[in-house]
């Protein structure tokens, strides 16, 4: 038994023994206490001003849950606030960095349409993601926009990806069943974790896609179910490019606002 099965080497020079980094891991992508889910309302029809209180039994909750908010019918998500997300990464890895996707001129983050893209690197693995405002305007747009896409781009690293998933394995997690975590250190080395199979034959995998792509109504969670697909390769046609279409028309369902021209072809 030599050193080098017994520890690996990040993407960013790190040597780690296997059983801390499979042990980081774990916690990075572990469920969240039920204390630190939030539902966050997310409504049905983004032009829709008919708002009113989300109390027991009215119509503005489309899903039986009643937030006590004053918001349009919607639907209620999980979600973990930035503050937990941004607890888990550092749990995960002291050593954890972001950094705009790109600069201005003057040296400050590059915006796109107001949000930003952004690089996220946790335990030497770097993956993208992208935040908005989420409406607010000003000094609080920035950090919205900073938030956001930490949280987007921590889903991206596995971080309460379960939450935004209805595979079986997810629903598994978040019911707080046992999952196996993994202890047990591969024999290869994989810095980055690698897509899980699709437990489910691959039309039926197709079909649950489609059917979560249908129900959602979040942009978030159209980005993720984007990667998901990418990642089980979903619909891969034969050049390699992933189900564009169907993902697009819901895109534009969801948020006819983000139409661009080329996508209204
Ligand atoms: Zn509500």
């Amino acid at each position: 038994m030599s050193a080098d099965v017994e520890t690996i080497t990040l993407p960013d020079g790190r040597v780690m023994p296997r059983a801390e980094f499979a042990a980081a891991l774990a916690r990075l992508t572990a469920p969240f206490p039920a204390d630190q889910v939030e539902k966050l309302p997310k409504q049905l029809r983004s032009g829709d001003q008919d708002k009113g209180k989300c109390a027991r039994g009215s119509n503005y909750s489309a899903d039986g849950h009643y937030c006590g908010g004053w918001h349009a019918r919607s639907m209620h998500l999980d979600y973990i606030g930035h503050a937990g997300i941004t607890a888990r990464l550092g749990e995960a890895d002291p050593f954890w960095t972001w950094e705009p996707m790109g600069l201005t001129e003057a040296g400050t983050p590059l915006m796109n349409d107001d949000g930003m893209w952004i690089k996220l690197t946790v335990l030497g693995v770097t993956r993208y993601g992208y935040g908005d405002p989420g409406g607010k305007r000003g000094p609080n747009a920035v950090k919205e926009v900073i938030g956001d896409a930490l949280r987007n781009a921590a889903m991206r690293h596995g971080v309460a990806t379960y939450l935004w998933s209805k595979s079986e394995a997810a629903e598994r997690t978040k019911s707080g069943a046992e999952e196996p975590a993994p202890q047990q250190a591969a024999p290869r080395a994989q810095a980055a974790r690698p897509a899980p199979a699709p437990a489910t034959p691959p039309a039926q995998a197709d079909r649950n896609w489609k059917r979560e792509l249908d129900a959602t109504t979040d942009p978030d969670e159209l980005v993720v179910l984007w990667a998901d697909a990418v990642n089980a390769g979903l619909f891969v046609k034969d050049d390699g490019t992933p189900p564009e279409l169907a993902f697009k028309a819901r895109a534009r369902a969801i948020a006819p606002d983000h139409n661009t021209p080329e996508e209204q072809a």
